[in-house]
């Protein structure tokens, strides 16, 4: 879908509006939620601008499997890599709020 640059990650990742970031490299910026639903509870968020994950998917199948590295790399690094879930939502109907694709990392406790 079309990516409106009008959405919070967009301006988050500008810099524009404060997050509290566990990760960064070139490829994608992590944060905490604003509002968790899990005592660890992270976004994992693509510097390219893809609305969605429908969007991810029409990409190269090596970056799509290095995204998904990439929150493995996350996880680790914030220390619940032995146990957490990965949430995607995809479009409004399926509950997506923000339309910068991202993956929830949720866990409930570090290891
Ligand atoms: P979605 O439903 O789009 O998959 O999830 C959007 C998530 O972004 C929600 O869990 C919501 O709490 C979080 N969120 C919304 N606005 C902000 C913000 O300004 N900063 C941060 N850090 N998280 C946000």
């Amino acid at each position: 879908m079309h990516y409106d640059e009008n959405n919070v990650f967009f301006k988050i990742l500008q810099g524009t509006l404060p997050a509290k970031t566990v990760f960064e490299d070139e490829d994608c910026l992590a944060f905490d939620d604003i509002n968790p639903k899990a005592p660890v509870h992270v976004l994992v968020v693509p510097k390219k601008p893809l609305a969605t994950f429908g969007d991810l998917c029409e990409e190269p199948v090596d970056f799509i499997g290095n995204f998904f590295k990439k929150v493995h790399l996350v996880a680790n690094t914030i220390g619940v890599s032995d146990g957490y879930k990965i949430s995607i939502h995809n479009g409004a109907s399926g509950g997506q709020e923000v339309f910068h694709m991202h993956a929830h990392i949720l866990s409930d406790k570090k290891s």
